[in-house]
């Protein structure tokens, strides 16, 4: 692997880009056709050859904004909250009913995301993912892409690139890389994730709703739906 310039990092960046394109699912196969697989190994790569990311074992920055997930995220997802202990499974139901005061405004912010440009529509909305326990994420091996990608990717927005990632993190890599890094775009995991997900016939909601609906006599039902009536 090469990473020395910015032309050979954005190489490798291009050639993992190429990969997603054939992904086929989710979280399911764990190589070269899943586009976690994929991505974590992209992530994995760069972490190798250039100055490690803000990111810390610990550090919760990126789970202070409802993430949006996908069915076929959801259905990778699920099976990590089944095999949590009782305890912990007890303690997300109570974090996902303390959110239930946000339903309607989730509701409407999930019709105007479905709808229109995602990043704008959601804005400065916050609130603490329920998935948090003790400060870290309770189903990490399972977390949606947008955990995965945040901090350390670029996506397009209008004819440039930003950085996808907290002022901090920013701030981080302006004092630690190389001023010619470069670093991958995440717009094609995303859109390789919602072109299967779309061809599923899947449909997209913030993480509590997802919860919300999985919970039935406070406790988590057997098997993921894939497409709940939200
Ligand atoms: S799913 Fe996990 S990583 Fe993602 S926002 Fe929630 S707690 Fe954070």
């Amino acid at each position: 692997m090469d990473y020395r310039t910015a032309e050979d990092q954005v190489i490798r960046y291009r050639a993992f880009a190429g990969m997603v394109g054939e992904a086929t699912n989710v979280g399911v196969t764990g190589d070269e056709l899943d586009v976690y697989d994929v991505f974590d190994t992209l992530i994995s790569d760069m972490s190798k050859a250039m100055p490690p990311v803000a990111c810390r074992n610990g550090c919760n920055q990126c789970c202070y904004h409802p993430p949006l997930v996908t069915s076929l995220e959801w259905s990778a997802l699920y099976p990590h909250l089944l095999n949590l202990s009782p305890v912990r499974q007890e303690l997300l139901i109570e974090q996902a009913d303390a959110l239930r005061p946000l339903t309607k405004d989730l509701g409407a912010l999930r019709r105007r995301v479905l709808g229109a440009d995602r990043a704008e529509a959601i804005g400065d909305f916050s609130m603490q993912c329920p998935m948090l326990i003790d400060g870290k994420c309770a189903v990490y091996a399972g977390r949606p892409l947008v955990c995965r990608g945040y901090g350390q990717t670029l996506r397009i927005s209008g004819d440039k690139s930003v950085f996808f990632g907290s002022n901090l993190a920013f701030a981080h890599m302006r004092e630690n890389f190389p001023e010619d890094t470069a670093l991958p775009l995440f717009d094609p995991y995303v859109d390789r994730i919602s072109a299967l997900n779309e061809a599923s016939a899947g449909t997209e909601a913030f993480l509590p709703q997802w919860l919300w609906a999985h919970i039935e006599n406070n406790a988590f039902v057997p098997e993921a739906i894939i497409r709940p009536a939200f």
